[in-house]
């Protein structure tokens, strides 16, 4: 089976995960998909099996008797509870020339609604019938993976070291890093293809955090309450008008971090504010969860008592601090995508990755694009061209890493 049998038969698994299960994986019928993918590597002649937490682990021995450094490629099986993601019904579209595709009655796609489409024009693409999402996030990354392998096994005379994969499940709910076997993954470094278009080299994220605030006010009779009542959700407002205006997500781009209002309740008596606080640089990322503390302390000294109680916690960090002192690390990829013919596109990532967990856990995990676009939504939709370079890349890596040891 080759590169896009394997996608169209990945992507009409459901595997979709659940925020709100507590269950791991968060939901059974992820592992659907992650035994194919063993079964799979099996058949290949690869030792590979699934663990109780719903990850696939496989390694393919080094072929050459010097020492090459170990690498590793990761990629999630789970997709997005943003859209729906049961029967999924793929369709390829042969050379497409840029005009409208029509996905469904309701649904009609084109440059204008999804600008990525310009990117690959002439391309042969794989759309959705508008009902669902295609869950190119992240079953490109998986069956570009699975084929690396299959090329790799097939192609003795291709020299290479140990080379480590594996499928994690619940990515898109944050959790992808939570069971991941340091132990058993034994690469120097590994790279995520959970990324968009090919030729992306992404190495810089977010610093994350949350805040929570509960404001605890005096009620009283308002017929009554003339210099006696504390409104609590008044007080909530008054918080938020003192955060700087302009670190609103909606005014920030690229490298500009924001505090972001997630949600919002409240009563006279009680209010609550819910936050996440957003920045590449970590002096500046420190210095908005400074401001939290600053106002919520303002306010508690200002009504004489501790009317806000405030929650600050990190979520993830910036990989790049971990990265900048492997930068070899990004080099290699780059020189992997210039080799294939094409030039490297690096941008921050305006979000976090598995590979950011992953990278402060001991695994510097730079993410690479697949060729999927507009995630998470029924206009999702994959390049076949796009794909087969997103593999072209991997095997380029892979090459890369074995001639330079061989130099050594
Ligand atoms: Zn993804």
């Amino acid at each position: 089976m080759r590169l896009v049998d394997r996608f169209i038969k990945y992507v009409k698994i459901d595997t979709e995960s659940d925020p709100n299960s507590n269950t791991v994986p968060s939901t059974m019928k992820q592992k659907d998909l992650s035994k194919v993918l063993v079964n799979e590597l099996k058949e290949m002649g690869l030792n590979a099996f699934l663990d109780d937490y719903g990850y696939v682990y496989c390694k393919i021995p080094s072929n050459v008797k010097r020492d090459v450094t170990p690498i590793g490629f990761v990629a999630h099986v789970d997709t997005s509870f943003d859209a729906p993601g049961a029967n999924v019904k793929p369709r390829i579209i042969k050379n497409y020339n840029g005009s409208d595709i029509k996905l469904n009655d309701y649904i009609t796609m084109n440059p204008k609604n999804s600008p990525a489409l310009n990117l690959v024009i002439g391309d042969d693409i794989i759309v959705t019938d508008g009902n669902t999402l295609l869950g190119a996030d992240d079953k490109a990354g998986v069956a570009e993976i699975m084929e690396l392998a299959s090329i790799l096994v097939e192609n003795k005379e291709i020299e290479h070291g140990d080379i480590y994969i594996c499928f994690t499940p619940d990515e898109e709910i944050g959790r992808g890093a939570n069971y991941f076997n340091h132990d058993w993954f034994k690469a120097d470094f590994a790279y995520t293809l959970d990324g968009s278009q090919v030729g992306e080299i992404e190495y810089e994220n977010f610093n994350a955090a949350s805040a929570k605030l509960t404001f605890t006010g005096k009620s009283i009779h308002p017929g009554s309450a003339k210099n006696q009542m504390i409104n609590a959700s008044l007080v909530a407002f008054e918080f938020n008008s003192m955060l700087p205006t302009f670190l609103n997500p909606a005014y920030t781009e690229k490298y500009e971090g924001f505090n972001h209002l997630t949600n919002m309740s409240g009563t006279t008596e009680e209010a609550t504010l819910q936050y996440i606080i957003r920045n590449h640089n970590k002096d500046i990322f420190n210095e908005q969860k400074e401001t939290f503390k600053k106002i919520a302390s303002y306010l508690n000294n200002k009504y004489n008592y501790e009317i806000v109680k405030l929650e600050i916690n990190d979520s993830y960090y910036n990989m790049y601090e971990v990265i900048k002192d492997h930068m070899y690390i990004v080099d290699i990829a780059k020189d992997a995508i210039r080799n294939v013919g094409l030039t490297p596109i690096t941008n921050p990532i305006r979000g976090g990755t598995d590979g950011a967990r992953l990278t402060f856990d001991g695994l510097p995990c730079p993410n690479l694009g697949t060729g999927g676009f507009n995630y998470h939504g029924r206009m999702e939709f994959a390049s076949i061209n796009q794909m087969k370079k997103a593999v072209d890349v991997a095997l380029e890596i892979v090459k890369i890493v074995a001639k330079k040891n061989a130099n050594n």
